[in-house]
């Protein structure tokens, strides 16, 4: 196959009136602290639905710190996370001092394995920190009811899961408190941003102040310059104006960049569907709803052991893959020399990482971009298999 077009992996959505919408920011004299942030929460909040209280801050990486500081989780607590997940979950455990328990996960989602986490709580465990899995909703009812028997907290990161849903709810206020991401190549974007979502409303607040350094009034509530004072330790996670302006607007776009996203992946499935030695990750259950960030393909058989070089191969042709995530968290480096690392224990997410691709369906692909992933895909497997 010769390449006659060049497809990103993934690409920002940004139209003029994002770019509008920044400029006036920048025409204004209020950079942070302002009422494009105190907006962008509450659209975030109505989106989501149910009873969420959203925090605007610096990225999902500081959300999830944010929860778990706010949650009371610190040294000495153990928290089960997923092997298979970006490094950001489990970092945000390590950033309060807690131990990480990695859990394996499903073959059929790369979600948590949710039969596997009763034996590894200890009288240590605090918390679950699950993760939506590419968007794949996890299976929060027997997820949230191992957590009541053990009177444990949960955290979502749904970094990947704007517009997920599980039986009709918007993630991240099913649990304790949710994180979401706006990094470029997620959803939406604020360029760097993320949101904390909580349905308790003292913990939104309690994260809201230690996103501010500690500072018991907001700027706009103080009588005076510098009349306030500091009730907690603090960081600062803020969000500029200029990022919340850009999240307004794509949030406001959000319900197309979804539809796009689902039919690029419904389409992508349906051809790919039948292929021996690979299946794709996706949930089996008719009441959730992916957010479909990409479509992952587990390779088995005779092509298992050949994906790198298809990655490469679909590169010269023009289609830019991924890998997600290309290891599983306890093998890194950092967790491998802290903890130990048995390569026997999370069989599931090994897999995954090393025989899975990711491919595009982002709001960039037009239907004949999709068509031709789908052949560059099937005549690469050919040549690889031949
Ligand atoms: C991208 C991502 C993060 C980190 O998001 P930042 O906004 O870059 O901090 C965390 N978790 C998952 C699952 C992600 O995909």
């Amino acid at each position: 196959m010769t390449a006659t077009r060049t497809i990103p992996f993934a690409r920002p959505w940004i139209t003029d009136a994002e770019r509008q919408a920044v400029m006036d920011v920048l025409h204004g004299d209020i950079l942070t602290h302002g009422p494009q942030t105190k907006a962008f929460e509450q659209e975030f909040a109505q989106f989501v639905g149910g009873e969420a209280h959203c925090v605007a801050v610096s990225s999902c990486m500081g959300a999830l710190h944010l929860a778990y500081l706010t949650l009371g989780i610190g040294p000495g607590d153990e928290v089960l996370v997923p092997a298979q997940t970006h490094v950001a979950t489990v970092h945000a455990v390590e950033a309060v001092g807690a131990k990480p328990v990695f859990v394996d996960c499903r073959p059929d989602t790369g979600n948590m394995d949710t039969d596997k986490l009763e034996s590894l709580i200890t009288e240590r465990t605090r918390a679950i920190g699950l993760v939506h899995f590419l968007g794949i909703p996890c299976e929060m009812d027997p997820i949230m009811a191992v957590a009541a028997r053990h009177g444990l907290r949960v955290i979502e990161d749904c970094a990947l899961a704007v517009g997920a849903r599980y039986k009709g709810q918007h993630v991240s206020v099913i649990g304790d408190a949710g994180c979401f991401s706006f990094y470029p190549v997620k959803h939406i974007t604020t360029a760097e941003g993320g949101m904390f979502v909580s349905r308790h409303k003292e913990i939104a607040e309690k994260a809201a102040k230690v996103r501010g350094f500690g500072v018991d009034r907001s700027f706009a509530q103080r009588a005076a310059f510098g009349m306030y004072d500091v009730t907690c330790w603090g960081l600062n996670y803020r969000m500029s104006e200029v990022n919340a302006a850009l999240g307004r607007v794509q949030l406001s776009r959000v319900g197309e960049i979804l539809d796009r996203r689902r039919s690029n992946f419904l389409a992508l499935k349906e051809a790919l569907s039948g292929q021996p030695h690979m299946h794709i990750l996706d949930s089996p259950h008719k009441d959730v709803e992916n957010s479909h960030y990409c479509l992952s393909v587990v390779l088995a058989g005779p092509l298992a052991g050949r994906r790198d070089e298809l990655t490469i191969k679909l590169k010269e042709v023009g289609v830019g893959v991924s890998v997600y995530y290309p290891q599983p968290v306890p093998r890194m480096s950092y967790y491998r020399e802290k903890y130990g690392y048995d390569a026997l224990a999370y069989p599931c997410a090994v897999d995954i990482s090393d025989h899975s691709i990711a491919l595009p369906v982002g709001p960039h692909l037009t239907g004949n971009d999709v068509r031709y992933v789908v052949d560059a895909f099937l005549s690469t497997i050919r040549e690889v298999a031949s």
